[in-house]
């Protein structure tokens, strides 16, 4: 078989197992298709080392989503040949690295690695805002990478991830709410089908309880001091919330001043006290709304997870408790029907 031909077949035997692992019907992140994709492009130019970073243009920085042989790393977007391939929008090539001056060389200071050649493509989204990178390390004919012949053999692989890259920051995006940060109704609903679906067992023999709380008089916050206090508060009361949780909570903007928690091996009286814990700080707090300091209370309806019922059916138990809680007084916790 000519080069060409075996080429073609290793890059279809990416491409099937990528495509296998994909029709497999487990809940699974981007994660393993950003490695099938750095594989991919290291197999298309036939180079030593590949990576694919994410570039947070917010936060200013750059993150490994995948490499092959180094650990994932995050770093400033100002940095390195990678910082410097988004910033100029174009492709960058160096065959001659240690006397680049935007060649950062530190890992090979730490591993013994020698880098030889270098070449980043940015990655457009279908916009052609540039989200992300491919940097391709060591061509293994030692005659350095070609900007024209790599790039043009490259762009499959970039045309791939500048995709798949979209679709997580879509999904991630959807699935959070822009004030607070917190997972909104639809991450929710996407957790119930992951990272809590052992718990929605009728026979598991596993616990979990939750509870919905709600800010108590809240549109009088509007009212009287306007949207942005409001969105100051909720934005505080989302903070505490999360600031309670274990490593077995979490919690979400239910709809407007409203938050559920739900927590995994964690009974009735257990998730009542955190509700509880919740509820005194929150009393206690002062909190900066708009530039008046302001406080105030929520009511809490706490149930445990009964996995005969929908999981509609368990937030509607919840709920009832709120209700209770909001008819008889506000700012308290209850965890019965009685
Ligand atoms: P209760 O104690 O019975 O819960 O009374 P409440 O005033 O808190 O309840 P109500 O449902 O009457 O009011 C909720 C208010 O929350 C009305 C709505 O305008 C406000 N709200 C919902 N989402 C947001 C938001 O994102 N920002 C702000 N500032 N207000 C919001
Ligand atoms: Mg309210
Ligand atoms: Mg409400």
């Amino acid at each position: 078989m000519d080069d060409n031909g075996k080429l073609l077949g290793n890059i279809f035997n990416i491409t099937d197992r990528l495509y296998k692992d994909m029709c497999v019907s487990s809940r699974k992140d981007h994660a393993m298709l950003f490695y099938y994709l750095t594989e991919l492009a290291k197999t298309l130019v036939d180079a030593d080392r590949a990576s694919f970073w994410k570039w947070d243009k917010r936060k200013g920085e750059l993150w490994t989503m995948s490499a092959t042989a180094v650990d994932r790393i995050v770093m400033p977007d100002t940095t390195g040949l990678v910082g410097k391939s988004l910033r100029e929008k174009k492709t960058v090539i160096t065959n001659d690295p240690y006397s680049d001056p935007d060649f950062n060389p530190s890992i090979d200071k730490k591993t013994g690695y020698v880098t030889k050649s270098v070449l980043v493509l940015p990655v457009a989204d279908i916009n052609g805002n540039f989200i992300g990178a491919l940097q391709l390390i060591n061509k293994n004919d030692d005659k350095g990478f070609d900007e024209e012949e790599d790039g043009k053999k490259l762009s499959l692989a970039a045309l791939v991830c500048g995709i798949a890259l979209e679709s997580e920051v879509f999904l991630e995006e959807s699935h959070h709410d822009r004030l607070t940060g917190l997972k909104n109704r639809m991450g929710f609903y996407f957790d119930f089908g992951g990272k809590f679906k052992d718990y929605l067992l009728p026979d598991s023999g596993k616990t979990m309880s939750v509870f919905i709380c709600d800010i108590d008089k809240f549109k009088r916050v509007n009212d009287t001091y306007g949207h942005n206090a409001g969105d100051d508060v909720l934005v505080f009361a989302s903070q505490l919330v999360e600031s309670c949780c274990g490593e077995n909570d979490s919690v979400y903007r239910w709809g407007g001043e409203e938050f559920v928690m739900v927590m995994r091996d964690t009974d009735l009286d257990a998730a009542a006290e955190k509700a509880e814990e919740v509820r005194v700080k929150l009393m206690n707090s002062d909190i900066d709304a708009d530039g008046t300091t302001i406080r105030c209370t929520m009511s809490f309806g706490v149930a445990l997870f009964d996995p005969k019922k929908s999981i509609e059916e368990n937030i509607s138990a919840a709920d009832a408790r709120l209700y209770t809680a909001k008819e008889t007084g506000r700012n308290k916790v209850v965890k019965s029907d009685d």
